[in-house]
């Protein structure tokens, strides 16, 4: 399998290059030249199948010859047996024909765990292969940090550093990524706001001199394919789990960065009957108000009772425009080159066909919370904020009630008691077992200033072979 880049002008990589490469060199996101299709049949057999069965059926033709099936299989089982359900992504029913998939059941009760549990390992079973070491640098608003610490740390050629906002990430996300013990984990809280904390880590994937070539930097963040490719899977399992694929299915995905719903819109592609796909914002709605009125702009960044979905602009959304614009690389280049500037639009045309792909909505802190606690009060089951958003839009943008309705739960309510509490429920939320002690575990980290010349040389002292 060839990769190309949505700006038209990086050369085409293979699976191995692609998951080590992080922006493609001409700004763009790698994504597959052509998509593996699947047929009705073929889909059905995998009925019954674990989820790491399934999981290579779905993966292997994107991985292809860059790892023997035998290998591939191994890893995966190795990867989903960390879950702590059996089935890893149970469906829990809300309602008649209403579903939420609880993706959030892995090590750092995020959705995350998914794509990052596979992904240190396959970037330590390519590295070992190369003998070839990668830094890892990534910025976190909260999940994303501790899901890549966990599927990073047990990796040999791989030493990772996470930048986070000094004091503005929540206490369970921070002793999450802070009491990870191991020597090539490395947490550093930059004073300073997210937003810094990314600028940091785009400046030095685009100029990597401060490694003195030792070594290369690799990405986490989800514009790396392998991220996107391993959230195919679920999307798999739940229809099958509820009568697919001799039934369509419809999909409610809480959105930030747009990969998650990217997934989702592949696995139509592949062939997944799915019949409706509804991207579900917070109050930062870039997507949403694209959807509804065919203008992308860039608005204040606001903070919600559902942070990990508080940006700006959604990276991964220039996959699905690359697809929109007929796969031009040219036409996508000079859009999001004109949209760092001012609001843009697309031709109406194409703008039509998006709204054909894909439903909207946009809810605000009041509703996630009224959803939270009617919920719990209906069938005392307690949604964190960020699932709460994909239930409440997913009832505002239903359809058909004879098609099932699955929100993806992108998140375990324990990772964020405020928001529960602040939506006046009065059952608290516990962590699971295997993280009861997190409270009592020591923290390491460094705080730093918010400067790069300053973190990059933290990165140069304290990776390993430095
Ligand atoms: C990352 C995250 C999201 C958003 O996922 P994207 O793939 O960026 O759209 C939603 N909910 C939670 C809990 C997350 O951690």
């Amino acid at each position: 399998m060839r990769y190309i880049s949505t700006r038209g002008e990086a050369p085409a990589l293979g699976f191995e290059d692609v998951l080590l490469t992080g922006l493609a060199t001409d700004g763009g996101l790698y994504v597959p030249e052509s998509l593996p299709h699947f047929s009705l049949e073929e889909i059905r057999s995998w009925r019954g199948l674990s989820y790491s069965e399934l999981a290579f059926n779905v993966m292997h033709p994107f991985v292809d010859d860059a790892i023997p099936a035998d290998d591939f299989r191994k890893m995966l089982d190795e990867t989903y047996s960390v879950f702590s359900h059996q089935a890893v992504a149970p469906l829990v029913q809300l309602d008649s024909n209403e579903w939420v998939m609880e993706l959030f059941r892995g090590p750092t009760l995020a959705f995350k765990d998914f794509a990052l549990q596979l992904l240190g390992r396959l970037l330590d079973y390519v590295l070992e292969k190369r003998k070839q070491h990668v830094v890892i640098m990534g910025a976190t608003s909260g999940d994303t940090g501790s899901a890549a610490i966990e599927g990073c740390r047990r990796c040999e050629h791989v030493d990772i550093f996470i930048l986070h906002p000094h004091e503005r990430v929540s206490e369970v996300q921070r002793r999450q990524m802070t009491t990870v013990t191991g020597d090539n984990i490395h947490n550093i809280a930059v004073r300073g706001n997210f937003d810094d904390c990314q600028r940091m880590v785009k400046e030095s994937f685009g100029n990597q001199s401060f490694l003195g070539g030792k070594t290369q930097l690799a990405a986490v963040n989800s514009i790396n394919w392998a991220r996107i490719m391993a959230q195919i899977v679920y999307y798999f399992q739940a229809s099958l789990a509820l009568g697919g694929p001799d039934r369509s299915m419809a999909f409610s995905v809480p959105t930030g960065n747009f990969g998650d719903i990217f997934a989702g819109y592949l696995a139509k592609k592949m062939g997944l009957p799915i019949s409706q796909l509804v991207i579900a914002t917070n109050r930062n709605d870039i997507l949403h108000r694209f959807m509804s009125g065919n203008k992308y702009e860039q608005h204040q960044l606001e903070h919600t009772l559902s942070p990990s979905m508080d940006i700006m602009v959604s990276s991964n959304f220039e996959r699905l425009l690359f697809d929109l614009h007929g796969r031009d690389g040219q036409a996508v280049k000079t859009l999001l080159e004109n949209a760092t500037k001012g609001p843009v639009s697309i031709e109406d045309y194409r703008w039509k066909h998006a709204r054909k792909l894909f439903d909207s909505d946009a809810v605000d802190d009041k509703a996630t919370c009224d959803t939270i606690r009617e919920i719990q009060e209906k069938n005392e089951y307690l949604l964190d904020p960020h699932t709460a958003i994909g239930v409440r839009a997913a009832r505002n943008c239903r359809r058909d009630s004879s098609v099932p309705m699955i929100t993806l739960g992108t998140a375990h309510p324990a990772k964020f008691p405020d928001a529960i509490a602040e939506s006046g429920v009065s059952v608290k939320p516990e962590l699971p077992a295997h993280m009861a002690d997190l409270f009592e575990r020591e923290e390491r980290y460094t705080v730093l200033d918010n400067n790069i010349a300053g973190v990059q040389e933290f990165i140069t002292k304290h990776w390993k072979n430095a």
